[in-house]
């Protein structure tokens, strides 16, 4: 593992690249549940591949060195890493505000207490349905929400602050008042209610998790009176399905502006799908420092800021606002990374994107490719 480095050509980037506010930490791909939306790659990782105990000690050590303030510890499930309270001591120490992003089944109440004691910030709880059944088909997991439910009371008792992360799609769209209601129950601060992003698990499963355009609206509607009636009580966050709208989302609020991603064996993203550019090359922190990889990289300085956009972007008063949308999104659905996002309404893709998504939604579903390691033939 290197050291971080002060090389001339970092110090010329320092002057125009931002410093990074956040990193998310991909512990493991290893997780218990096998959800159909993961957003994990096809070809996940096994144990043997990921970073040591030391060489994540070095990531954390060298990121709150760039400047990075808060970290998402991530996977798969975080806690399936032994080493997790070191982690969080780490980052405890260096005064880096921690996360932890997990489903929730595989703490006990002491391990939670003991990361909360080494320092831990926030927990972030995932919940994949609140109806048991549907719970369990989607997770392949039995009893997945009782524990989940036990979980998030550990976390209240241990003074943390809590998010509830509701991922949603056709299965389980309908049910989003009642998830918003779950995260009442429990006492959370927050609650994401994301669509479904197609990349990794979640693009295999595509014809199987598509809510319909009418879902979405009604979802929408939902979302957007509870913001209002519970405004002081309940924080809510939206991400709405990109299939059906208007403008793109500003993916990661722009390439490498402010956010980096360690996978397991230690490449370095700008976001989470972007091994799903397979004509880019992505270096590791096994033998790139941090700070070298952050600011002077091809892969992090190809799509920063604007001058890259397309011609359709260039002279669009947006933007600023969106950065051309999802690079990952675009490579996925024209085939070139450096067109505008299909899920803008200007795009000359945008209208067989909608069309895509209404032929999906209104077929009969298939059944879902579960997640799992060592099924990497699987394809989309
Ligand atoms: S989406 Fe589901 S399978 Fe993927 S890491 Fe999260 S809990 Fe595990
Ligand atoms: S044309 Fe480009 S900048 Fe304008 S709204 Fe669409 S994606 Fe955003």
């Amino acid at each position: 593992m290197n050291a971080p480095d002060t090389s001339s050509a970092i110090k010329r980037a320092m002057a125009d690249v931002p410093v990074p506010m956040a990193m998310l930490a991909e512990l493991t791909h290893r997780c218990p549940l096998k959800c159909p939306y993961c957003s994990n790659p096809v070809e996940l990782l096994k144990a043997g591949d990921e970073l040591s105990t030391d060489e994540w000690l070095s990531v954390f050590d060298q990121a709150a060195h760039l400047g990075v303030l808060q970290v998402h510890l991530s996977g798969g499930e975080p806690a399936l890493r032994r080493d997790l309270d070191q982690f969080v001591a780490c980052l405890a120490a260096h005064g880096v505000y921690s996360n932890l992003i997990t489903a929730g089944v595989s703490l006990t109440r002491e391990r939670l207490q003991a990361l909360a004691d080494a320092g831990l910030d926030h927990v972030q709880l995932s919940i994949q349905s609140v109806r048991a059944d549907n719970a369990d088909r989607i997770t392949n997991y039995k009893d997945s929400l009782s524990k989940k439910r036990s979980f998030a009371g550990w976390v209240v008792d241990a003074g943390l602050p809590l998010t509830i992360n509701a991922v949603t799609h056709r299965d389980n769209i309908d049910e989003t008042e009642e998830a918003i209601q779950f995260a009442l129950d429990v006492g959370a601060q927050r609650i994401e209610v994301a669509n479904t992003q197609y990349y990794g698990w979640a693009a295999v499963n595509r014809a199987a998790l598509m809510p319909s355009h009418d879902q979405c609206i009604q979802q929408a509607d939902i979302v957007s009176a509870a913001q209002r009636q519970l405004a002081g009580i309940l924080n809510i966050d939206y991400v709405p399905t990109d299939y059906y709208a208007r403008y793109p989302k500003p993916c990661m609020g722009g390439w490498a502006s402010d956010v980096l991603n360690v996978t397991p064996s230690g490449q370095v993203l700008p976001c989470h799908a972007a091994e799903s550019l397979t004509d880019m090359h992505f270096e590791n922190v096994r033998n790139t420092p941090l700070a070298e990889i952050w600011y002077a990289s091809k892969s992090f300085n190809r799509f920063r800021s604007t001058g890259w956009l397309p011609e359709l972007c260039q002279n669009c008063d947006r933007k600023e606002i969106d950065f051309g949308g999802c690079r990952c999104q675009a490579f996925a659905l024209t085939g070139s990374a450096s067109e505008t996002d299909p899920a803008c309404s200007l795009s000359p893709h945008h209208h067989a994107m909608e069309a895509l998504a209404d032929t999906l939604s209104s077929s009969q579903a298939p059944a879902y490719k579960y997640r799992r390691i060592g099924t990497g033939s699987v394809k989309a």
